[in-house]
């Protein structure tokens, strides 16, 4: 009897323990993710999930559609293309994808934001506030932004070129004073290779009209709502291009040059 007593006592003070710890995470909730980075950056455009299939893993995310077809933006439960003309539109759900993240969206925590002179001043704000880097945390930004500068790719024809070509025909649209929502994910450093490491950020207006995917941005005065996620889903496509990829290359290098801005525009 006794030992059974002192068992509780000691399962009770690691109970209590886990709730008293500073920087105990709160995380729960999946990130579900349909195929890898390296996948879209060898240039496998075509997906065989549907907007339905994604619509059921969550209500907030980031991607792209078939044949590399703009930026994807997932807010509030719809998912929206923001085209190569920067105009954002209603996805059907019938419609599918190469690549998306998503989640349901998860407030556990409120990042107050005096102000953010870029993209990187953003980025290292929240980093130092988030907590582990080693968890994943979707992040939402709504309000009215000073600027903000996005891009979208247009749709791509066979045969499809690898990204890092496919990127130096992005378009590149600014935005002055413009309400409206910058959606995030923060993956950690370990996901390279499957994964964006680090932020990834797609914007869209208010009005549901434009946006893109974030290449930088001012705003002073803001909130940043973060829910944090310590489960990951990854699906694997199984198109022929997919399974017939070789994935013996680091692709490191190409991805940071594609997701960060083109020194041109
Ligand atoms: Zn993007």
């Amino acid at each position: 009897m006794k030992t059974t007593n002192k068992l509780y006592s000691v399962l009770l003070f690691l109970a209590l323990a886990c709730f008293c710890l500073p920087g105990f995470s709160r995380a729960d909730g999946t990130i579900y993710q349909y195929s890898i980075i390296d996948s879209l950056l060898a240039g496998n455009y075509d997906g065989e999930l549907s907007i339905a299939s994604l619509k059921k893993h969550g209500d907030t995310g980031l991607g792209t559609f078939n044949r590399l077809d703009g930026e994807m933006i997932f807010i509030d439960g719809e998912v929206y293309k923001i085209t190569s003309k920067g105009n954002a539109v209603k996805m059907k759900d019938t419609e599918n994808t190469p690549f998306a993240e998503t989640a349901f969206f998860n407030t556990d925590k409120i990042i107050k934001l005096d102000s953010a002179d870029s993209l990187a001043e953003l980025n290292k704000k929240i980093s130092a506030t988030i907590g582990s880097a080693n968890l994943f945390y979707v992040i939402r930004i709504d309000g009215k932004f000073n600027k903000m500068r996005t891009r979208s790719i247009p749709a791509q024809t066979k045969p499809y070129l690898p990204l890092i070509d496919v990127v130096k025909k992005q378009s590149v649209f600014r935005f002055k004073d413009v309400e409206g929502s910058m959606i995030g994910i923060k993956s950690p450093d370990y996901v390279k290779g499957i994964g964006v490491p680090g932020f990834h950020w797609h914007f869209i207006t208010k009005d549901r009209k434009a946006g893109g995917h974030v290449l930088d941005c001012f705003f002073t005065d803001m909130v940043a709502k973060v829910g944090s996620y310590n489960n990951f889903s990854l699906q694997l496509p199984e198109t022929r291009s997919f399974l017939e990829t070789a994935f013996d290359q680091d692709k490191e290098k190409e991805l940071k040059a594609v997701e960060k801005d083109s020194k041109k525009k």
